[in-house]
């Protein structure tokens, strides 16, 4: 179903579009960004291409930063039964660990559960659905026109680009990064395990990557972790891997002896880029992942994405409510407030990652982190934002 508007700001040209606002993608970022701007009197089309609900490669461990505002949407994590986790912990690739309390905290909730929460609250506040995939977008001087693999043309005034980490549309957006091919994939399941702790995430190092550890909502404990090719193809397969390489790490090696996994097959994905992109390209304001994706073991790129997506509808919201804002405004203020949200973090992402990756170094880091206990703090701080609200 669509709306016709009527679209009047002085200096753009009148067009007649379906929707103020197209958002492409219905993750983390696509859905905050659409209940926030449908509460704030905008029409919102998303245009997501998998059906809800469905499991995502993902750590599953939500900063609290985002907690605050995601309430202001009435989205609680807590009623879903997140589980509250307060506790670091940091193993190397020998297994020699330390355990801190982070600073701000965060929460365990598997995404298929947190995507599904999101897409019902925007149901509810009435956003507007479309399943399918965006093949093509293009702007027309004042509008969009974005083409869906159900041969639709749909128009709207602005895009917002939340369709994650890698699309068909980045190469019809013919996007910089994706020319160049990444080094990295990752791996996730859910285990049973009863006596795991609820409070504790783990970040647990091995030859050639790294892996998350914490409780979701039905007690499943979720392991996903980050694995560099170079490493993976000398077993040739997941099993192999986990037992060659994965467990030589006792804390990982326990763990999958022990623990029971919930999923037939765990999930994969591949090509992972975390090649610097750009926060706005042909006019579409990227949110999330699209604009740009923080190392995994920062446990930080939810947060992110759903703070990048409170910037750009702040920002949409006050162009429509009669600012004298002009749309190539919009976007520079985008640039700019996205980068002084995000660009810090995630370099400290990457330097933790080169760090984390080299054993030597790693094994450094923990021991100064076992005298320094304050540092393992600070390095969070580096690497999360201060809560909004
Ligand atoms: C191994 C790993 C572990 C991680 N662990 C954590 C963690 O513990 N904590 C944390 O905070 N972050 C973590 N992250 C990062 C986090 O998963 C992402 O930052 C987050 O999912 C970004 O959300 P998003 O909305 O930008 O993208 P997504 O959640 O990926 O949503 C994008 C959506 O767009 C849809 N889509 C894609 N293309 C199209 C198209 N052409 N048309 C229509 N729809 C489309 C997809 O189906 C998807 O639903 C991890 C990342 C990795 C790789």
């Amino acid at each position: 179903m669509q709306v016709g508007i009527f679209y009047t700001k002085p200096y753009l040209p009148r067009v007649k579009c379906d929707y103020e606002i197209i958002v492409i993608g219905g993750g983390l970022a696509g859905l905050t960004a659409a209940i926030h701007l449908v509460l704030e009197g905008r029409s919102v089309l998303v245009i997501e291409k998998n059906e809800y609900p469905n499991h995502k490669v993902c750590g599953e461990y939500v900063s609290n930063e985002v907690v605050p505002y995601l309430k202001r949407l009435d989205v609680g994590l807590q009623e879903k039964g997140a589980v509250s986790i307060q506790e670091l912990q940091f193993s190397t690739v020998r297994g020699v660990s330390v355990k801190s309390k982070l600073p701000l905290g965060g929460v365990g909730i598997s995404r298929y559960a947190f995507d599904h929460h999101l897409f019902q609250r925007a149901q509810q506040v009435g956003v507007h659905f479309l399943i399918g995939q965006v093949n093509n977008v293009l702007f027309k001087d004042s509008y969009f026109e974005v083409n869906t693999s159900l041969n639709e043309t749909i128009t709207s005034i602005f895009t917002i680009g939340a369709y994650g980490k890698r699309s068909v549309l980045d190469k019809a957006l013919d996007r910089s990064f994706i020319q160049n091919k990444s080094s990295w994939m990752a791996v996730k399941n859910h285990y049973h395990l009863e006596d795991f702790p609820e409070h504790l995430v783990g970040l647990h190092n091995f030859e050639g990557g790294y892996g998350g550890l914490s409780k979701t909502e039905n007690g499943a404990v979720n392991f996903c972790y980050l694995a560099s090719y170079d490493s993976f193809q000398k077993a040739g397969n997941i099993e192999n891997y986990n037992q060659q390489v994965v467990s030589k790490n006792p804390f990982l090696g326990n763990f999958l002896k022990e623990a029971q996994p919930v999923f037939d097959q765990p999930l994969t994905i591949a090509q992972i880029s975390f090649e610097p992109k750009q926060a706005v390209e042909n006019h579409i304001i990227m949110c999330g992942d699209t604009a740009g994706l923080i190392h995994p073991l920062c446990g930080n790129g939810m947060a992110m994405a759903i703070h990048s997506a409170k910037i750009a509808s702040e920002l949409l919201v006050d162009f429509f409510s009669g600012s004298t804002m002009t749309r190539e405004q919009l976007e520079k203020n985008y640039i700019r407030k996205w980068k002084k949200a995000f660009q810090k973090r995630i370099w400290w992402g990457r330097q933790l990652q080169k760090i984390l990756l080299k054993p030597k170094l790693s094994n450094i880091l923990l021991k100064a982190v076992g005298k320094t206990p304050g540092l393992l703090n600070f390095m969070v701080k580096c690497t999360h934002g201060k809560p909004i609200s």
